[in-house]
């Protein structure tokens, strides 16, 4: 029998110790020991040991039994505890201990170098949401394959959870071995998956961090940002447009600093309804009457004075926070609305247009929950008027076609903004439900006595003509540009000629005089 941490093989068959002399008391200590049968098979025991004093008799008796189902629900508790079941992969737990060992290991090598890789599927909620639960699950269990197999002895893969993969690659030689490893992974994700009898494609984006040794003690960094670098580097691989790797930076860290400071800032505005919207009149061309309104944010933050929506929105839209904010804005705007109308009978046709954030369009709610706004502020749909983009049609047209119905539905319109920077497809147009057209403001500022731009003007009106469609030029700024829209039968323009983006106060100055005084005809 031997201690079961020698593991060596050993033929004692003890049953009885020599007597001693010390203790009175009955003593009872137990160990394991790695046993062998007489076939040579080891098997693991469990051995106590007991000393009873009876007069000057002292008797040891030991008792050894056999463990091995014990010892094999306990392996499996263990492998369960640090694997993950679906894959086979080391886990969560498993990797973080693992790295905190390897870390603590850093005195003992001043010149250490490690990489963490961290690993995202692109395309895993795709295809986990359209085709189900178990093909997503077959996915992963081959990605898993895919990564062990581009993987060398020694380097240790687990899954983080979800579709994220994590790889230590441990003493590196030299910081290229690691590009060559996040090369491997994208080289064997790039073909495709069989699942389901169907191909699919699913590539993987990749987030380096390096530790290199002294420099990084002098930081005295733990494993936790490792781990978070590596994930930072990944989120920068797929805003720079996926399938790709990103080496660790530190500009990037602070990058992501700024960015969560203002997040947190603006979520506080939010809250604190400290933000503000301001109103650009949109001008009917026929009429020359200020039709509505385009609500559009406006942020000033504390310490840092106006934030241009170009930046706070975007930023809203990494997070979930822009469906609040999209929720706060159709409330309010759908509100001073109702007021304008119950104040100036006048002007109870006047609309109002509000921006929906194309990045979580067709989450389930976003819409319905919108509805329901309009439906609790009471405000007659019919007058409102919801922008999205061509991005929003396009990403995934058929979710969207069903949303686009369900707004149409319910009496609201419909406008396409900023028309002419996505994909200026002209034919998928007539597929939407679209009231109207917004020509975005790059082809309206092109529009100079003697530019071609003229001619793709006046392809996009006709083509949203023939589709039923009217016309909202965005950005006009010139008198000149104005006539030439108005020649091209354009319905209605909005702009700095006719009026900045303003207050609620000044706006009110357009409901109560909606004629236009501003120099209208040539
Ligand atoms: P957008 O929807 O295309 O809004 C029009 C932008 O053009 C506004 O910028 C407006 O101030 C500006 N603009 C209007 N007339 C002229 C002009 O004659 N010349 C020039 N150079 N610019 C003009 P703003 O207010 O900075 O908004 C920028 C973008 O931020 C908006 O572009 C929209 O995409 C987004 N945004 C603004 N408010 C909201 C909101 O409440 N919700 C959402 N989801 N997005 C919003
Ligand atoms: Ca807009
Ligand atoms: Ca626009």
């Amino acid at each position: 029998l031997m201690p079961k941490r020698f593991r060596e093989r050993h033929d004692h068959h003890v049953s009885q110790f020599g007597k001693g002399s010390e203790s009175q008391k009955i003593l009872e200590e137990r160990t394991e020991m790695v046993a062998l049968r007489k076939n040579g098979e080891e098997f693991p025991v469990e051995i106590s040991i007991s000393k009873q004093h009876t007069g000057h008799e002292r008797i040891y008796t030991s008792i050894i039994r056999e463990v091995t189902d014990r010892v094999r629900a306990e392996k499996k508790l263990q492998f369960q505890a640090y694997h993950d079941s679906l894959t086979g992969l080391p886990n969560r737990q498993f990797f973080e201990d693992k790295i905190r060992d390897v870390l603590a290991q850093k005195k003992r090598f001043p010149e250490m170098l490690l990489a963490v890789l961290f690993i995202d599927l692109d395309q895993f909620k795709y295809i986990n949401d359209s085709m189900g639960h178990s093909v997503g699950d077959a996915l992963l269990e081959q990605v898993a394959k895919r990564l062990l197999q581009s993987l060398r002895d020694g380097d240790v893969v687990a899954r983080w959870g979800g579709d994220e993969f994590v790889v230590l690659l441990n003493m590196l030689p030299h910081e290229d071995d690691a590009i060559g490893a996040a090369e491997r992974i994208i080289q064997v994700m790039s073909q495709p998956f069989m699942l389901n009898d169907q191909l699919f494609l699913c590539s993987a984006s990749i987030g380096i961090a390096f530790y290199r040794g002294k420099q990084e003690e002098a930081k005295d960094l733990s494993y936790n940002e490792l781990l978070r670098n590596a994930d930072i580097a990944m989120y920068r691989a797929k805003e720079l447009g996926r399938a790709r790797y990103v080496v660790f930076g530190q500009s990037m860290y602070d990058r992501v600093q700024t960015r969560m400071v203002l997040e947190k800032d603006l979520r506080q505005a939010l809250k604190d309804e400290n933000l503000e919207l301001y109103y650009q009149p949109i001008l009917e061309l026929k009429t020359a009457q200020v039709a509505g309104f385009e609500a559009l944010l406006r942020w000033e933050h504390p310490t840092r004075g106006w934030i241009s929506p170009g930046v706070f929105i975007p930023l809203a839209e990494e997070s979930e926070l822009i469906i609040e904010i999209d929720q706060w804005v159709l409330r309010h705007a759908s509100l001073q609305l109702q007021t304008w109308h119950k104040q100036y009978p006048h002007a109870k046709t006047m609309t109002m247009s509000i921006n929906l954030s194309a990045k979580h369009f067709a989450l389930p709610h976003y819409i319905s929950d919108l509805i329901a706004i309009v439906e609790e502020v009471g405000v007659d749909p019919d007058f409102l008027k919801l922008e999205i983009t061509e991005g929003t049609l396009l990403k995934q047209s058929d979710s969207v076609t069903t949303l686009l119905k369900q707004m149409k539905d319910r009496n609201l319109h419909l406008c396409l903004d900023d028309f002419g920077t996505g994909y200026s497809s002209l034919s998928y147009l007539g597929k939407f439900p679209i009231d109207i057209l917004k020509i975005d403001r790059s082809f309206v500022c092109q529009l100079k006595t003697g530019s071609e731009q003229i001619e793709v003007v006046r392809a996009i009106i006709t083509l949203a003509h023939s589709l039923g469609m009217k016309v909202v030029a965005e950005g006009v700024e010139t008198l000149f540009q104005m006539a030439e829209l108005e020649k091209l039968s354009c319905e209605y323009i909005q702009g700095f000629f006719v009026s900045a983006p303003v207050r609620k106060s000044i706006a009110a100055n357009f409901v109560q005089q909606p004629i236009w005084q501003g120099e209208f005809r040539l």
